[in-house]
C-alpha cells in the first residue's frame, strides 16, 4: 500500500468508484460523506414495504465494459428491459419521443408540425453553429411546430430557463432526432422505432437502484459517514470537517458541487470565487407515492410538456421491477424542477401536485396515499448557458493546480448518467495514481 494519504469527498458512484479503484491498486484512501449513509443520488428508502429510489433511477450503458462491472458488482441482479415511454399531451398519451409519434394528435397541431418540418431555417456556418442556442437548434431541427407543441414546452419546464438561454453542448444523444421521412411516418402509425440512449434500460431485478452504491462501498476503503467537509486549505493541504476535526491529504478527489468550491477554498482568490458565482443549475422536487392499488398503466414513465401540469414527467417503480411495491400495490415517481429563477411554493406544492395527477388520472379522486416520501434535491441538472463552459473550465483548472482532482456529475460539473459518473470516478482515480 503506498503511504501518501488521499481523501476522496463524497460517498455517491464517483467517489465509491475513484476510492475502489484506487484501493484495488494499492492506494488506501478515506472517503468522507456529509449523510448518514452512502450513495449520494443513488440512495433508496424502505417506507411501508415501498421501495422509493431518490427519484427515477435506470442504467443505461454506452460501454460493454461498464455494464460487465456492473452486472459483476450486482452479481447478476439486473435486468434489461425495452423502454416504453409516453408523452401526455391534449388529453392523449403518445409514444415517446414526440417528434417521432405525431400519430393520435389533433389534426391541426399534426399540420402545424408537418409545415414547420418543411419551412425550417437554414443550418448555420460552421463557426456560428459552436454558439447556436438551444432554441434555434430545436427550429432548425425539427420546425416551430414541433418546437411549440413539445420541445419548448418540455425544455423550459426542464430548464427552468427560456431555451434562448442554453447552448447545445449538452445535446449530444439526450435529444433523439428522426430524419424527415421518420418524422412523416410517425404522422400515418406509432412508430416502432426506438430513438435514443435510453430506449433499453436496466434495473436490479430486485431491489431498488441502492444495490449499486452498497455494492461499489465494499471494496471502496474506509468510508465515514455523517462527515461533513466545511472547509479545504490546499496550502496545508488539510480539510476541515462540521465537528472540528482536519484531516491531512497528499492528494483529494472532490465530488462536492463545483459551485460551492468558493465557500469550501480557503484563499481562493475573488477572481475565481466569481466563477463559481456564474455556474448555475435545476433543482428536482421529487415525490414518491404508493398507492393502494394495482397499476393501470404499463408505462415505465410519461413526459409532460404542457403548462398546466407541475412536473414534467411522472415514472412507476412498480413497472420497473415489481419488488419496489408490496404485492397489490403500485407505486410511482414524480418530477418538477425548479430554479432561483423559477421558485416553486413548497409548503403548498405536494398538494398542487396531487390536483394535476387527479386532473390526469394517475390518481383517483380522494384516493388514500398509502406510503410517501419526499426529495428535494438541490443540485438537478447542471445548467449549460452561455457562461458554462469558460467558467466550468478555468474553475477545474485552478483545482487541478491545487492538487484537487474534481470528479462526478457536480465535481466535474456535467449532466452525467450514473455510467458516466462510475466511469468518471476511475478517471479521477488514475489521475491520482499518476500523480502519487
Ligand atoms: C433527478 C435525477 C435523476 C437521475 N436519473 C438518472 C437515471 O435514470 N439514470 C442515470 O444513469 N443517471 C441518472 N441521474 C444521474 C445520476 O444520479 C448521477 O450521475 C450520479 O448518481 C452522480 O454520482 P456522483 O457521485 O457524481 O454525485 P452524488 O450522487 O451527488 O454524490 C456526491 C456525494 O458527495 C456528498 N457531499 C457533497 N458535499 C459534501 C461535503 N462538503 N462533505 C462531504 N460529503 C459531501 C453528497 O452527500 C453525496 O453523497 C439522475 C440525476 C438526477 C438529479
Amino acid at each position: 500500500m503506498s503511504r501518501k494519504k488521499i481523501l476522496v469527498i463524497g460517498a455517491g458512484l464517483a467517489g465509491l468508484s475513484a476510492a475502489r479503484h484506487l484501493e484495488r491498486n494499492g492506494i488506501a484512501c478515506t472517503v468522507l460523506e456529509k449523510e448518514r449513509e452512502p450513495g449520494g443520488l443513488c440512495r433508496s428508502k424502505e417506507v411501508r414495504g415501498f421501495t422509493f429510489d431518490c427519484d427515477g433511477h435506470l442504467l443505461h450503458f454506452k460501454h460493454p465494459s461498464s455494464f460487465a462491472l456492473v452486472n459483476r458488482l450486482l452479481k447478476g441482479n439486473l435486468k434489461e428491459h425495452r423502454r416504453s415511454a409516453w408523452v401526455y399531451s391534449y388529453g392523449r398519451f403518445c409514444r415517446y419521443p414526440f417528434q417521432a409519434n405525431l400519430y393520435g394528435l389533433p389534426p391541426s397541431v399534426v399540420k402545424e408540425c408537418l409545415l414547420g418540418l418543411m419551412e425550417r431555417p437554414p443550418a448555420m456556418s460552421r463557426r456560428s453553429k459552436t454558439q447556436e442556442t438551444f432554441l434555434h437548434w430545436t427550429l432548425r431541427t425539427f420546425g416551430r411546430g414541433i418546437a411549440r407543441h413539445f420541445m419548448v414546452p418540455y425544455n423550459t419546464k426542464f430548464w427552468t430557463l427560456p431555451l434562448r438561454d442554453l447552448t447545445c453542448e449538452w445535446l449530444q444523444e439526450v435529444v433523439p432526432v428522426p430524419s424527415v421521412p421518420q418524422i412523416v411516418e410517425g404522422t400515418l402509425r406509432p412508430s416502432r422505432k426506438q430513438y435514443g440512449y435510453n430506449a433499453r434500460f436496466w434495473y436490479p431485478r430486485q431491489g431498488g437502484i441502492q444495490q449499486l452504491p452498497a455494492a461499489l462501498a465494499k471494496d471502496a476503503g474506509d468510508i465515514r459517514t455523517g462527515c461533513r467537509v466545511v472547509g479545504i486549505d490546499p496550502r496545508t493541504k488539510t480539510v476541515t470537517l462540521s465537528s472540528g476535526a482536519k484531516e491531512r491529504y497528499d492528494c483529494l478527489i472532490a465530488t462536492a458541487p463545483l459551485p460551492e468550491m468558493a465557500g469550501l477554498i480557503k484563499g481562493m482568490p475573488l477572481k475565481v470565487r466569481r466563477l463559481c458565482g456564474q455556474l448555475r443549475w435545476n433543482s428536482i422536487y421529487n415525490i414518491n407515492l404508493g398507492l393502494d392499488r394495482g397499476n393501470d398503466l404499463k408505462a415505465h414513465w410519461v413526459y409532460f410538456p404542457q403548462k398546466d401540469t407541475r412536473f414534467f414527467r411522472v415514472g412507476f417503480f412498480d413497472n420497473i421491477s415489481r419488488t419496489l411495491a408490496p404485492e397489490g400495490k403500485s407505486a410511482l415517481y414524480v418530477e418538477a424542477a425548479y430554479s432561483r429563477g423559477r421558485p416553486i411554493e413548497k409548503k403548498s406544492f405536494a398538494r398542487c401536485i396531487r390536483k394535476d395527477l387527479e386532473k390526469i388520472g394517475l390518481l383517483r379522486h380522494g384516493e388514500k396515499i398509502v406510503a410517501s416520501d419526499i426529495n428535494d434535491i438541490q443540485y438537478g441538472y447542471p445548467i449549460y448557458d452561455i457562461r458554462y463552459a469558460a467558467a466550468r473550465n478555468a474553475l477545474l483548472r485552478y483545482l487541478e493546480g491545487h492538487t484537487i482532482f474534481p470528479a462526478g456529475r457536480y465535481g466535474w460539473w456535467r449532466y452525467f448518467s450514473m455510467e458516466d459518473a462510475i466511469l468518471d470516478g476511475m478517471r479521477a482515480a488514475k489521475a491520482v495514481r499518476a500523480h502519487v
